[in-house]
């Protein structure tokens, strides 16, 4: 059976870098060095998830506005239609999602909140282990 999004969580944790909408492009590339990540949720006041701004979306903004894009707010420049996953999400669904979809990142949504994010080195991480697991089990097979 498939790892589920818990199992993973359970070991690299809970906590999810998060940004206000009204964050300029330069303060959150900064965000995402400082803290050697990829994607940055975007939360409402409420803490509701408003959108995904990644790595990706600064390449866009800089190669569209050029130096003038530092200044401009995420509101303008992240991804408003967030696909999210739940605990209970098996890897194999996430890997299908990523696929699909051409993103890395996926927060995971608990009982209506942010309880953490997946990224595709997660995904790949997680795949070598049962791959690993898999051929221990059918090497002890075939000697015992
Ligand atoms: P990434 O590959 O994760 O750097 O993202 C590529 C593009 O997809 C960027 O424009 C992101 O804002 C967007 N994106 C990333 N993750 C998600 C997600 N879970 N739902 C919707 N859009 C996303």
């Amino acid at each position: 059976m498939s790892t589920l999004v818990k199992n993973i969580l359970d070991v690299k944790g809970r906590s999810v870098v998060t940004t206000g909408s009204a964050t300029s492009l330069g303060e959150a590339a900064k965000i995402l060095s400082e803290n050697r990540i990829g994607a940055l949720v975007v939360v409402a006041p409420d803490g509701k998830i408003a959108g995904i701004f990644t790595e990706r979306d600064v390449v866009n903004a800089v190669a569209k506005s050029g130096r003038e894009s530092l200044d401009q707010p995420l509101a303008g420049l992240m991804t408003a239609k967030v696909y999210r996953c739940k605990e209970d999400s098996t890897v194999d669904e996430l890997m299908e999602l990523m696929t699909k979809r051409r993103f890395r990142h996926v927060p995971v949504e608990d009982k209506g909140k942010l309880s953490g994010i997946i990224s595709i080195g997660d995904v790949v991480k997680s795949r070598i282990r049962e791959i690993e697991l898999e051929t221990e089990q059918i090497k002890a097979y075939i000697a015992g």
